[in-house]
C-alpha cells in the first residue's frame, strides 16, 4: 500500500434510493440555520420557551475513567480475578450536572438540549465525536462527517433506506444480527449471505458471489451495499483483521459496493483466549494509546477507506448504557446530508436528556478519561471470556484442538470430548455416548458471544433428513425447562436455506450473568447436554 494524500470523498451519490434522493429539508428545520445569531428575534417556531421545562437542573453521580482494573490479572486464576468484579467494592464517583442556564458560554444546558434543534444534535456532543473518530479511527479522507443517530439499530434502518430500493438484495456475514434482518424484510429488502470463517466475511466467496451474480436467476440486479459486523460478530464473535478489510474493500471497490460497518463492539477486542503472548492481550494492560493501536482498524482508517464508500456505525449502547439510546454515523459528507434528512422527519435529534447527560460525562471525563473507561470494559469482558470458556472446559473437559480445522467454515475449535476425569462417575455415561463431539467453538477474540456449533449428528438416533432447527429447539426447550436460556442459532441465519443439514448453534453472551451463574448455568448445559446426546 502507497500512503497517498489525503482527498476528499469521491462522489457515490448513484447509489442513493428513490426514497432518499425525493427527501427536501424539512421547512421549519431550515430555519434553524439562522438561529445562531444573537441579534436575532424568533417568532417562526413553534419552541415552547425554556422557562416552562420543569427541570431547573439535571445531575448525576458518574463512575471514574479508571474505575475497571487494566493490571494484568494473567498471574491469577480468571476466576478469582472475576470475584473481585462483583465483591462489595465502593465506588468512587464524579458529580455531573446540567444547568438550565449557561454560566460560561460552551456549557452544556437544558435552555439548548431540551429545546427543538437540528438532527445533528448537540455541538459539543459533536465535538466529542470528532475528536474520537479523528484520533481513534483515522479516516483516509478529507471531508468526513459525522451525525448523531438514536443507537446502530437506527443507523442501520436509516441508512439501508437511505440506500436501498424495495425489491433489493443486500450482503451481508452468513450469519447475522436478527434485528438488521427484520428492519429491512417488510421493504422487500433482502439478505445475502457470504460464507464465512474465523476473521468473518470470506473475500473469496464475496468475489464469486459478486461475479457470478446472475440477475434473471436471483431476480433483482446485483447487490450495491453490504451489511457487515467487524469486530466481535454477532453471533459468531469472530473479528476481522486488516489484511482481510481491504481484500474485501478493494473488491467493493472493483463491484462499486457500499459498505455499511455496524461496529458495537470494537472497544471489545480483548485478544486470544489463553494465549499469553497475544498482542491485543498483552496491550490492554499497557497504557492507553498502545491499547488503541493493538486493535483491528475500523474500515476507516486511512489504508483502507479512500474513498468515501463505508458508512461507520458507532453506538455508546455498549461501552455508556443502551438505555441512552445514542450513536453516530461517519460517512462521506454527500451521505450524511441525507441521512440527516431522514433523521430530521423521524426522531429528530436524539434525545435530549440523554444526549446531555452523555455529552456532559465525556467532557468531563476527556478523550483520555474515555479512552481509560473503554480500556477497563476490555478487560472486563476478557475476564468474563475466560471464566465462561475456563467453566466450559472444566465441565467437558475440553481439549484444544489447535491445527485442526473444524467443519465449521475452516476455524480452529474446542471439540467437546466425553473424557471422563479419574474417578468421575462419567465413567458409565462414556460407555453411553462414546468419545463423540457434542460441539464446537472458536474462542472469540471481541463482543460479548461464544457461538457453539451442535454435532447433532452424533445423537443417538438421529435421522440424517432431520432438521437441524428442529434438533435446536428441541434442546433449546430442553435447557429452558432446566432453567438455561441461550440463543438459538435459527434466528440468527442470513438465509433459512443455508443451514447445513447436520449442524445446529447456539449463541451464549458473556456480558451480562454473574459469576455465580455462569457457573450454575454452565453446570446445567452440561446435564441436559450429556441427557441429551445419550437419549
Ligand atoms: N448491531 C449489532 C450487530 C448488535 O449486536 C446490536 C446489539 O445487540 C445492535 C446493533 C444494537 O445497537 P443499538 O443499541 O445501538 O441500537
Amino acid at each position: 500500500f502507497q500512503y497517498q494524500e489525503k482527498r476528499k470523498a469521491v462522489d457515490l451519490s448513484h447509489h442513493l434510493s428513490d426514497l432518499s434522493r425525493a427527501r427536501a429539508t424539512s421547512p421549519l428545520k431550515g430555519l434553524a440555520r439562522y438561529f445562531g445569531r444573537p441579534d436575532l428575534i424568533s417568532l417562526a417556531g413553534g419552541m415552547p420557551n425554556e422557562a416552562y421545562f420543569p427541570f431547573a437542573a439535571i445531575s448525576g453521580d458518574a463512575l471514574v475513567p479508571d474505575s475497571f482494573s487494566i493490571a494484568d490479572s494473567q498471574s491469577e486464576s480468571s476466576l478469582s480475578w472475576l470475584w473481585k468484579l462483583f465483591g462489595s467494592r465502593k465506588e468512587k464517583t464524579t458529580s455531573v450536572t446540567i444547568p438550565k442556564y449557561p454560566a460560561n458560554k460552551d456549557d452544556i444546558t437544558l435552555k439548548v438540549a431540551l429545546q427543538y434543534g437540528t438532527a445533528t444534535g448537540l455541538p459539543q456532543l459533536q465535538k466529542f465525536i470528532n475528536e474520537l473518530v479523528e484520533k481513534i479511527y483515522q479516516p483516509a479522507y478529507l471531508d468526513w462527517t459525522i451525525l448523531v443517530q438514536t443507537g446502530n439499530t437506527d443507523g442501520w434502518s436509516r441508512a439501508v433506506t437511505t440506500l436501498c430500493n424495495p425489491g433489493e438484495a443486500f450482503i451481508t456475514e452468513d450469519w447475522t444480527y436478527p434485528s438488521a434482518l427484520a428492519g429491512t424484510a417488510p421493504y422487500g429488502i433482502h439478505p445475502v449471505g457470504v460464507l464465512m470463517d474465523d476473521q468473518g466475511m470470506r473475500s473469496d466467496e464475496l468475489r464469486k458471489l459478486l461475479a457470478e451474480w446472475d440477475e434473471g436467476a436471483r431476480g433483482c440486479k446485483r447487490p450495491h451495499v453490504m451489511y457487515t459486523v467487524p469486530v466481535g460478530q454477532n453471533p459468531t464473535g469472530v473479528t476481522m483483521g486488516l489484511e482481510r478489510k481491504r481484500e474485501i474493500y478493494d473488491i467493493c471497490v472493483e463491484y462499486d459496493v457500499i459498505i455499511v460497518e455496524d461496529d458495537p463492539y470494537y472497544f471489545l477486542q480483548m485478544g486470544s483466549y489463553a494465549a499469553k503472548l497475544d498482542p491485543v492481550s498483552q496491550a490492554m494492560h499497557a497504557d492507553p494509546e498502545s491499547w488503541l493501536s493493538s486493535l483491528a482498524p475500523s474500515y476507516l482508517k486511512y489504508v483502507i477507506d479512500y474513498q468515501g464508500r463505508v458508512i461507520r456505525l458507532d453506538t455508546f449502547s455498549k461501552t455508556i448504557a443502551p438505555g441512552a439510546r445514542l450513536g453516530f454515523f461517519t460517512c462521506n459528507p454527500r451521505f450524511a446530508e441525507r441521512l440527516e434528512r431522514a433523521g430530521e422527519v423521524s426522531t429528530q435529534a436524539p434525545c435530549g436528556f440523554g444526549q446531555s447527560l452523555v455529552a456532559q460525562l465525556l467532557t468531563t471525563w476527556k478523550y483520555d478519561g474515555y479512552v481509560r473507561w473503554l480500556q477497563g470494559l476490555a478487560v472486563q469482558y476478557k475476564s468474563r471470556r475466560d471464566f465462561l470458556l475456563d467453566a466450559l472446559r472444566e465441565e467437558f473437559d475440553m481439549q484444544m484442538s489447535i491445527g485442526t480445522t473444524s467443519s465449521w467454515k475452516g476455524c480452529t475449535v474446542y471439540t467437546a470430548s466425553s473424557k471422563p476425569r479419574a474417578g468421575s462417575t462419567r465413567m458409565l455415561e462414556k460407555r453411553a455416548y462414546g468419545s463423540k463431539a457434542l460441539f464446537s467453538l472458536v474462542p472469540p477474540t471481541s463482543g460479548m458471544f461464544v457461538w457453539l456449533k451442535m454435532h447433532f449428528e452424533n445423537v443417538p438416533g438421529f435421522q440424517p433428513d432431520e432438521e437441524p432447527s428442529t434438533m435446536e429447539l428441541k434442546l433449546f426447550v430442553k435447557l429452558a425447562e432446566a432453567g438455561v436460556l441461550i440463543g438459538p442459532g435459527r434466528y440468527f441465519s442470513s438465509d433459512e436455506d443455508n443451514a447445513s443439514p447436520v449442524d445446529g448453534h447456539f449463541r451464549i453472551a458473556f456480558s451480562y450473568a454473574s459469576e455465580e451463574d455462569f457457573t450454575k448455568a454452565v453446570k446445567i448445559f452440561g446435564e441436559v447436554m450429556r441427557e441429551f446426546f445419550k437419549e
